[in-house]
């Protein structure tokens, strides 16, 4: 067995079921592992700790698969694999949408593995030297479960680069898809880019929060700031909204978005393709205000060490929005960046509200749903959060 000792007192965050061994913490590494090949982990003192998937190019050296000995191989991935699909069962009822997490990485005990459902095709996106030592058996163990007919790999998110493998995607069981995929979600449908969209094609985990605009939005003039595909623009129209302006840099997402509009007959928003950050001064400018702002921008810092550059960014968006903000008005705005804490962000947007001169409260903290569960001692599974602020 291929083991990696750890430096004398690095035990500590493995002791208390941390799953990452960073590089720092590594004394020795004993025998001669292959990049994604199982190790143990032990202490100084020889003490057995878990064994893990081996890292060599990452900072993250290892992952945990399991914290008492076994033999990691593709019945152990087939178990967790099941597990993690079963629990979903009593998380998501089938009226409410078609489409969810399935494995959320180490939260369900399979790091840096990702896999959506949508309808019966499965999405997964193999993240880390474990995971794609292992991306067979994942393939397998996706494609056997019930209702499944097809697995797609989307494995290019940037994190990849940082395990040293270079970006996958294709289709890896099952036939080719015939026809744009579509999901329903709250009553809505949404066509899914399994093969160019954003992370695997759609934000699930915004799920319940797009249904608390919906509810939030009948009678209000609504900006939908980073739209995408349309998840929170379209919920605020089905929601009653009198007007919805919906702004995204990317010309390919306000087509999708454009398209979503079309398949429920809903109304087309005003579609915006523009800068978030200049197209709120225009408004700004013109005098131009809304009874609800959504701001839902991309990962400004994957991870810590972006965090005082990502933080200026979020106050500068945050600090527009509550201008916009007609009196009454309520700021719904999330993070989902690793690098920032829920504390942080609630301090950044408190922050903005200073600065932009009103005085707000908080109405609600919002998180993924739950099919994206978050291991109680890995706080980096808790990426997203959101808050509603009212002006007072
Ligand atoms: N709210 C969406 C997901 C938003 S993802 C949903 O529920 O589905 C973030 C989006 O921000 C992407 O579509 C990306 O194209 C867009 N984006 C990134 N930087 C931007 C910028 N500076 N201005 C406008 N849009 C931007």
């Amino acid at each position: 067995m291929h083991t990696l000792i750890l430096k004398r007192g690095r035990e500590k965050s493995l002791l208390r079921r941390h799953p990452w061994i960073f590089s720092g913490a590594v004394d020795q590494v004993q025998g001669n592992p292959a990049c994604g090949e199982t190790v143990e982990i032990r202490s100084a003192a020889g003490e057995f700790l878990a064994v893990a998937a081996y890292s060599p190019a990452s900072r993250i050296s290892a992952r945990v698969w399991n914290w008492e000995q076994r033999v990691i191989d593709t019945a152990f991935i087939h178990e967790r694999v099941l597990c993690a699909a079963s629990r979903r069962r009593t998380l998501l009822d089938a009226a409410v949408t078609d489409a969810a997490r399935l494995i959320h990485g180490e939260n369900d005990g399979l790091p840096g593995i990702v896999a959506d459902c949508y309808g019966d095709t499965v999405v997964v996106q193999l993240l880390s030297a474990g995971a794609e030592h292992w991306r067979d058996a994942v393939a397998d163990a996706l494609f056997a479960l019930p209702g499944v007919t097809r697995v797609w790999e989307r494995s290019d998110a940037d994190v990849r680069g940082l395990e040293g493998l270079v970006a996958r995607c294709g289709l890896l069981r099952g036939p080719a898809v015939a026809a744009p995929l579509t999901i329903r979600e709250h009553g809505l449908k949404f066509q899914v880019a399994v093969e160019t969209g954003h992370k695997t094609g759609f934000y699930l985990d915004q799920r319940d929060n797009r249904l608390r605009l919906q509810r939030l939005a009948a009678g209000q003039n609504v900006l939908d700031c980073f739209c995408y595909s349309g998840g929170f623009a379209l919920n605020a129209v089905a929601g009653g909204a009198v007007s919805v302006t919906a702004i995204d840099s990317s010309a390919d997402a306000i087509s999708m978005a454009q398209r979503n509009a079309q398949l429920n007959s809903l109304a087309q928003p005003e579609w915006i393709e523009a800068d978030v950050f200049r197209q709120q001064r225009m408004f700004r400018d013109q005098g131009r205000t809304f009874d609800l702002v959504v701001l839902d921008p991309p990962k400004f810092a994957p991870t810590a060490a972006h965090a005082e550059k990502a933080a200026r960014a979020y106050k500068d968006i945050n600090l527009m929005a509550f201008r916009l903000l007609a009196p009454g008005g309520a700021l719904m705005t999330y993070s989902c960046s690793g690098g920032i804490n829920a504390d942080l962000f609630q301090k950044i947007v408190a922050g903005a509200a200073l600065d932009a001169g009103v005085e707000a409260y908080i109405e609600g903290w919002l998180h993924a749903a739950s099919d994206h569960p978050v291991a109680l001692h890995f706080p980096e599974g808790q990426y997203l959060k959101g808050l509603i602020c009212r002006l007072k």
